[in-house]
């Protein structure tokens, strides 16, 4: 910020400038960053505990005729999951928000990663037919993890934005040098003015702020998907369904 310093007759005869407020704001949003992490890591360790009790408690329900029993222990369980993968969230953006979201690659086989999926969605998502169709002998060059992560992202959000027994389906394909992932759900679809701002930073579609979330998910893909040099990319359909596309180079 610059201000100039006038003689009498209102000539410049220099300009005075400081960098401090800058400096400030970058520190001030530092500190909000390491705040959210603090509090991110905090609020994980008692949701880890509460999740494995959750766990034991149901395995034992499961030995009894209870099946309220049984039903209240399982959707305790999913909300416990979906807080996780929020604090996850606002961990990531944290991260991201000071440079220190990083990209771990190393080659892994496709089939594995599926197969893992796979047996955690069917568990997860019963609520929906999960249908997959793969390429199975392609070995991908990026961070597994983050991958999973961008994956549980699209599948999370075609499960939240689409009717109880409706059809999601994931494939994976080889095209030219590049793994292409696509997740296609029959939900409600957002409209063609709303697409472009999808992936920005807490953007949510207004009419669906009934249902939860924090317009970080998306976000958050696009950063981890660009970091691979990659691209991610929608097209949907308003009131039919959307199917989200993602493309990472192979090795
Ligand atoms: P969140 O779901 O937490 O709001 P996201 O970043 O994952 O955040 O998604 C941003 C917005 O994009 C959502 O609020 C929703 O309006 C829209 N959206 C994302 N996925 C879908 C989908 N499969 N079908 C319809 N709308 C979607």
């Amino acid at each position: 910020i610059a201000s100039p310093v006038l003689d009498e007759d209102g000539n410049i005869t220099m300009w005075v400038g400081s960098t401090t407020d800058i400096q400030s704001l970058k520190e001030e949003e530092q500190r909000k960053n390491d705040f959210i992490s603090m509090v991110s890591h905090e609020l994980k360790t008692p949701l880890t505990s509460i999740n494995v009790y959750l766990q034991m408690l149901l395995r034992k329900a499961e030995n009894t005729e209870d099946q309220f029993l049984k039903k209240a222990y399982i959707q305790s369980l999913k909300q416990v999951r979906n807080m996780t993968d929020m604090i996850n969230g606002f961990l990531n953006v944290s991260r991201l928000e000071s440079g220190k979201l990083h990209i771990d690659k190393a080659e892994f086989d496709l089939s594995e990663l599926v197969e893992e999926i796979k047996t955690d969605y069917k568990f997860q998502y019963s609520s929906h037919t999960v249908i997959f169709s793969a390429n199975h002998s392609v070995t991908v060059d990026a961070d597994r993890l983050k991958l999973i992560q961008v994956l549980n992202n699209l599948v999370g959000n075609a499960v939240k934005y689409s009717a109880t027994g409706t059809t999601i389906t994931i494939s994976f394909a080889q095209y030219g040098h590049r793994l292409r992932v696509s997740v296609k759900d029959e939900g409600m679809g957002i409209k063609t003015e709303n697409l472009n701002k999808l992936f920005e930073r807490f953007y949510r579609v207004e009419q669906e702020s009934i249902i939860g979330g924090f317009g970080i998910g998306l976000y958050l893909s696009a950063e981890i998907i660009e970091a691979h040099d990659g691209k991610i990319w929608v097209e949907s359909e308003f009131g039919k369904g959307s199917t989200f596309y993602f493309e990472v180079p192979l090795s």
